[in-house]
């Protein structure tokens, strides 16, 4: 979210994961997001950030399936395997090894003092786990089924 506030653009994988984490992780409503990218994105366009928005939230025309639920942590290992990424707009975590910058809420405490980072205070804790995430998310989209 920092990278899309200070430059306005964000890319296709980044966008995937910031929607599917929000509308299924979060359950919260696509349209929300779809506003927020509107107002912030430089390449805000009516058509494609509402079908972006809908393809992750699974009720679009072309819809990724409800159940696919992108995994945040496991994305970010494959995409930003360094984490580069991570280090460039989160630089609270920086000093953390790659084996622990995309899921610093597993890291041993060691390795998280080593880095200076004091989860709560530095750095939030999860709002809510993967697994549970995805877990409620599915319930409630099966609920929807008609
Ligand atoms: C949640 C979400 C919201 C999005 N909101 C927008 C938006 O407001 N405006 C927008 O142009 N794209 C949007 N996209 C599509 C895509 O993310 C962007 O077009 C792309 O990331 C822009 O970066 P680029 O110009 O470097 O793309 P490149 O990969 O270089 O593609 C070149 C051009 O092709 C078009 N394009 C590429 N991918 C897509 C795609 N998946 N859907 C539609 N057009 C595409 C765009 O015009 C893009 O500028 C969204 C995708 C998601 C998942």
């Amino acid at each position: 979210m920092r990278q899309l506030w200070q430059t306005g653009w964000q890319h296709n994988r980044v966008r995937m994961i910031a929607a599917s984490v929000l509308v299924k992780h979060l359950l919260q409503p696509w349209n929300a997001g779809a506003k927020w990218y509107w107002d912030t994105l430089v390449d805000a366009d009516l058509g494609a950030n509402t079908m972006g928005w809908q393809w992750a939230g699974g009720c679009g025309a072309d819809a990724a399936p409800y159940f696919r639920v992108f995994n945040p942590v496991l994305q970010g290992e494959k995409f930003d395997p360094d984490g580069e990424y991570v280090r460039r707009w989160v630089p609270e975590l920086a000093k953390l090894p790659a084996e622990w910058i995309h899921q610093p809420w597993e890291a041993p405490m060691h390795v998280l003092a080593e880095a200076g980072i004091k989860l709560g205070k530095d750095y939030p804790v999860p709002l809510i786990g993967l697994t549970e995430g995805r877990d409620r998310a599915l319930k409630a989209l099966k609920a929807l089924r008609p």
